[in-house]
């Protein structure tokens, strides 16, 4: 779909109307996109769902295609693995194909499979490599619990002491975005112990957008290895993860990509790592040659690709809903999805403005993805409360954080009004007590 205009040049500047809003909304290239998705209602109204960073939204289609799996199955039983239309041992092959393109990755470094946290243990045993005192990893601080948790039990497991090889790296303020030049000189501080830099693309709490492409120069020249995790980055920011040479990253695809409650994740693994003889992996048939798989021989040899990281036989299932989502997102075109994000998010920003600022601060820093945290110093909770008896879904993180991602796919111009004025209404209300 073209765009008539570049989207840099609508409405330019904004005005704080519901007109302008519909403006906005009528020159959309991806308005009609919306009609692809499930919207939750509440007593017969539309919600607006501003938490397609948490669970995107479902795609019409998916239905259909689990329902094609499930008559594939019915009608073919086994016999579908290589003659249902497309044949499922060929569904891997598709999938790499467009998740390549939003990873910024060759359709060979791309494997999809398992789900994130589970796929964090297995790259750990790849390429977390120490070797004489290079043993550290450095991450942000305030990274997600559950990359914690791999870390540090997988650290045990190797019997070594977490809080010694854990190196954090905080920003000047709790809570607040990391300086660029923080993470770069605290990567050169650890230079000599630093086996693995580990960090989010884009923070979860924060919704900085960490720049990884210096990152990755920064920690190769230091001779650590680097792998991100992009929950919130895959389908949200632009990626070039082969280009800025990352070592790996892992991600999950129910969030920006729309693919369901515990869908099938993805992983990158450098092309260099391929070939790499003796490289520490936990195997399994799945990622044996596909050409004699089936010959069923004691040792394993795996695909010479990313494939050759995966374990088990996939779930067809979960595939036929990543396949749904990723068809909308071909649909749409990556790059309008882009553009329209940066609109939306510079409409967001332009009404936030509007509001009082006194009681309440924006976490994220302009190099960011969709997503918005808000930092309520008091009553944020009563905020986030009455956002949602007004049919807002947003996002509330104790202590005192509204997190918010308007996504182009599905959310418009005027949700983001709807939200502006609610926001406007219960500024007032909450905070005119103490006034
Ligand atoms: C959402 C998210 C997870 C969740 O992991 P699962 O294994 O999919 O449950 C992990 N890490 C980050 C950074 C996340 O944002």
């Amino acid at each position: 779909m073209e765009a008539e205009q570049a989207p840099s040049d609508f409405m330019y500047p904004f005005e704080t109307t519901p007109t302008c809003a519909a403006a906005l909304d009528h020159q959309d290239p991806l308005e009609s996109c919306r009609n692809a998705f499930l919207i939750p209602e509440s007593m017969g109204k539309q919600q607006v769902y501003f938490l397609g960073n948490s669970l995107g939204l479902q795609p019409k289609q998916t239905r259909a295609q689990l329902e094609t799996v499930l008559d594939q199955w019915a009608n073919l039983g086994v016999e579908a693995f290589f003659h249902a239309s497309p044949s499922w041992m060929g569904m891997h092959s598709l999938l790499k194909e467009q998740v390549a393109l939003l990873a910024g990755a060759l359709p060979s470094e791309v494997s999809i499979m398992n789900q994130l946290t589970t796929n964090i243990h297995l790259m750990l045993v790849s390429f977390y490599r120490p070797v004489g005192n290079r043993k550290k990893i450095l991450i942000e601080s305030k990274s997600f619990p559950s990359d914690q948790y791999a870390l540090r039990s997988y650290l045990q497991h190797l019997g070594l002491d977490p809080d010694e090889i854990i190196v954090e790296v905080e920003p000047d303020y709790t809570g607040k975005a990391i300086g660029e030049e923080k993470i770069m000189n605290a990567i050169a501080q650890h230079a000599d112990t630093l086996a693995l830099v580990f960090m989010g693309g884009v923070n979860y709490y924060t919704g900085q957008l960490f720049n990884m492409q210096a990152i990755v120069q920064q920690a190769h020249q230091c001779g650590a290895l680097v792998g991100f995790d992009l929950a919130h980055a895959i389908g949200n920011v632009r990626l070039e993860l082969h280009a800025w040479d990352a070592d790996f990253a892992c991600w999950c695809s129910y969030k920006y990509l729309n693919a369901g409650p515990g869908a099938v994740a993805g992983v990158f693994i450098h092309e260099r790592f391929h070939a790499e003889e003796k490289i520490s992996r936990l195997a399994g048939w799945w990622g044996y040659r596909e050409d004699r798989r089936f010959q069923m021989t004691d040792q394993f040899e795996a695909t010479p690709d990313a494939t050759g990281w995966q374990i088990s036989t996939p779930s067809i299932l979960q595939y036929a809903c990543l396949h749904a989502s990723l068809q909308t997102i071909e649909n749409a075109g990556w790059d309008t999805m882009l553009q329209k994000q940066s609109l939306l998010i510079a409409w967001l920003n332009f009404l936030l403005g509007e509001l009082p600022a006194v009681h309440f601060q924006c976490l994220t820093p302009e190099a960011r993805g969709c997503q918005v945290s808000l930092y309520f110093a008091e009553k944020g909770r009563q905020v986030f409360d009455l956002l949602s008896e007004k049919g807002f879904m947003v996002d509330w993180r104790e202590p005192n954080v509204i997190r918010l991602a308007p996504v182009p796919l599905y959310n418009t111009f005027s949700e983001i009004w709807l939200f502006y004025a609610a926001m406007k209404e219960i500024i007032k209300q909450v905070y005119s007590d103490n006034e």
